[in-house]
């Protein structure tokens, strides 16, 4: 008990100092990875130490190369900061240590498992009776989604993929838009599906309808998976879902939806139109680690039809369930997990359904007011529609952006991302940190202006 409690207490303290410093500390690390590694040492010890001092030594070594990831400045990539609720009962998931695959065995995670996937169906507007599974993230759950999809279609042509296999079956063909995630194709890579067939995009990067009617009807007998996207990454784009959807299934189609950050335009009555008719599909993929600003790793997967679930995951087969509802490990690709529903359901209990919607609409504001600041600026042109929480800015050429995207980094006030998209090289914000403020936006937009100056 004194061990844990004194480990816990250093670990307390050190989580406290580095959430105040998130403020006034540069956004970008400040060692390299050698020099951490130095002030570690390589060498593993003969003899062990207390763990609260292993605990001061981590963090004495490893603070300056830390990114303020957290921090409201923070616009890289798509990801999200942390929520206190969810960051606090991140702890708890791991102090309370439950292995949460078999319903029964822990009831506590398996009561807020299911009341979390009812709130989720109902704040991301899907079908009720929709199977939900807690992955480590967007990667996972369209991996989940679409081995559903991917046995199901196989299923529908007479073949049985978990019995047989997949070679000598028939092919799958998968399209998706030529603006997916990267980690589509990596997850047909896993799922043996091969690359995907590309269907082309309009300016925004979303899939146009009219060349996926036309992929769908050559050789449309073949089983085929569509794959659509709520939010698209550099735009923040959402395909048109009601038309693609219709066309898909009109063939006979599985319709995954990767919408790892942008679903949650669901949850505000202000943005649910980008999803419209997004609830027609088979299965969806979101992240709680994005918009919803819980720890890594959580990531959703969403499949309308459970059995269709249970028969590409399930440790059993499909009609062989322990539980009537099911066990949780017949919804994901792992057996051990952590108990991923605790963060998410207190980050929903703490905000609430309005508090839920106001974080979107919150967002997107700031991404608004990025996109009025960076037109202000002479030279600088946003070049998508900002509808969500995207933007993509050029500087008049692409070694110009180039530019401000290293004097941005140096200057250490904001983190942007420098990106390419169609062709061109753009600096992208990204805002999904639930505590930025409006003096976040505007100290990151002072730090644009005076990284352009004498460009
Ligand atoms: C971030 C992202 C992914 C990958 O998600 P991870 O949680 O990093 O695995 C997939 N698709 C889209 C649209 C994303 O934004």
């Amino acid at each position: 008990m004194d061990q844990h409690s004194r480990a816990l207490d250093r670990a307390h303290h050190h989580a406290l100092d580095w959430l105040s410093s998130l403020d006034g500390r540069p956004v970008p690390p400040q060692a390299s990875i050698d020099q951490i590694t130095q002030a570690l040492g390589t060498t593993l010890p003969r003899d062990g130490s207390d763990p609260a001092e292993v605990i001061d030594l981590l963090v004495e070594a490893c603070d300056p190369g830390l990114t303020a990831m957290p921090s409201g400045r923070f616009f890289g990539f798509v990801i999200g900061g942390t929520h206190p609720a969810a960051l606090a009962t991140d702890w708890l998931v791991s102090a309370w240590d439950q292995n949460s695959g078999l319903r029964r065995v822990t009831p506590a995670h398996s009561a807020v498992e299911d009341i979390t996937s009812a709130w989720l169906l109902d704040l991301l507007g899907l079908p009720s009776g929709s199977a939900v599974g807690f992955v480590t993230g967007a990667t996972m759950a369209n991996f989940t989604g679409l081995a559903a999809g991917r046995d199901a279609v196989l299923g529908r042509a007479g073949w049985d993929v978990a019995e047989r296999g997949l070679t000598g079956g028939p092919r799958v063909r998968v399209l998706v838009g030529a603006e997916r995630h990267d980690t589509v194709d990596l997850v047909l890579r896993y799922l043996g599906l091969g690359s995907p067939e590309l269907v082309s995009v309009d300016e925004q990067g979303r899939l146009r309808v009219d060349t996926l009617e036309s992929a769908l009807a050559d050789a449309s007998s073949e089983p085929t998976i569509v794959v659509l996207q709520a939010g698209n990454v550099h735009s923040g784009g959402f395909d048109p879902f009601t038309e693609a959807i219709n066309a898909s299934h009109a063939r006979g189609a599985w319709v995954h939806v990767d919408g790892a950050f942008g679903l949650w335009a669901a949850a505000s009555s202000s943005y649910r139109h980008l999803v419209a008719g997004h609830e027609a599909a088979d299965s969806w993929t979101t992240d709680a680690h994005k918009t919803l600003n819980v720890p890594y790793d959580s990531g959703i997967v969403i499949v309308r039809d459970p059995v269709a679930l249970r028969a590409a995951m399930g440790v059993h087969g499909p009609y062989l369930v322990h539980d009537e509802m099911g066990e949780p490990f017949d919804k994901v690709p792992e057996l051990s997990r952590r108990g991923r529903a605790f963060p998410v359901w207190a980050v929903l209990r703490s905000l609430g359904r309005s508090g839920v919607a106001e974080l979107v609409e919150r967002l997107c504001r700031h991404a608004a007011t990025f996109a009025a600041g960076l037109d202000d600026i002479p030279d600088v042109t946003v070049l998508n529609d900002v509808v969500f929480t995207q933007v993509c800015a050029t500087f008049g050429s692409d070694e110009r952006t180039e530019e401000v995207v290293r004097r941005l980094l140096a200057d250490g006030t904001t983190w942007m991302t420098g990106s390419t998209w169609q062709d061109r090289r753009v600096l992208r914000i990204s805002v999904s940190n639930w505590s930025t403020t409006d003096d976040d936006v505007e100290r990151s937009l002072e730090a644009v202006r005076k990284a352009v100056v004498g460009l």
